[in-house]
């Protein structure tokens, strides 16, 4: 076992000392900071594996600042769902010790999970119905925002578009599943909210229920 495990090329050797080399003082003072008094986040996000996606840095991030849940395809399974357990221990830790006050279910354009769903949900990919694909199993999640979208898709909307935003509402949906999310969002202590962002512009949207769409941050 341990034979198979080799050292670090040396390029990722080199920028990580490359990374320390141009630390800025005040950000190794926050870090030591964080480390000696533990941290508290401002928020919580529920995002996607997507190396595309870094939730932290759309929203001017520090050190400290998001405590970032990622799967494939940010997707939040019912509390009674036999693959709950990961999320809802990330969720619980964030929510119940950490105390986080807001809690984000991130969205993304080109999402490869999304993709995925769609082509399950349509007939169009037998090897993700197999009961051995993992990436299958956990995309069967998301079948029930591909058919709110199918029942909900606007003229002339993209529908992997669609699918990518039903499944950040159904996220959301499932989150009020968990008693400690519902109890806290009841008593004001904890906020939920859904956006979707554009990794091509690094553009992010938020669901505004009044209209019941997702609408552009941009200024
Ligand atoms: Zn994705």
């Amino acid at each position: 076992m341990m034979q198979q495990i080799q050292p670090l090329p040396a390029d990722f050797v080199r920028d990580h000392n490359a990374w320390q080399a141009q630390r800025s003082q005040e950000h190794k003072d926050t870090a030591v900071q964080l480390a000696d008094e533990g941290q508290t986040p401002k928020a919580m996000v529920v995002g996607c594996c997507d190396s595309r996606v870094q939730p932290a840095e759309v929203f001017n991030g520090d050190i400290g600042d998001f405590f970032v849940y990622r799967n494939i395809a940010n997707a939040v399974p019912p509390v009674d769902h036999p693959q709950a357990v990961s999320t809802a221990a990330a969720l619980e830790y964030g929510l119940t010790v950490l105390n986080i006050p807001h809690l984000i279910v991130m969205g993304h354009s080109r999402c490869g999970g999304v993709q995925g769903c769609h082509a399950l949900c349509s007939g169009q990919a037998p090897e993700l119905e197999s009961p051995d694909s993992f990436v299958g199993n956990w995309l069967q999640i998301l079948r029930p925002a591909y058919e709110r979208m199918q029942r909900e898709l606007q003229p002339g909307q993209d529908p992997l578009v669609a699918l990518e935003q039903a499944s950040v509402l159904q996220s959301l949906d499932h989150l009020l599943t968990h008693d400690f999310i519902r109890t806290r969002v009841e008593a004001g202590t904890l906020a939920l909210h859904g956006t979707w962002l554009d990794i091509r512009s690094g553009e992010v949207s938020a669901y505004d229920p009044q209209i019941d769409a997702f609408v552009s941050l941009a200024a």
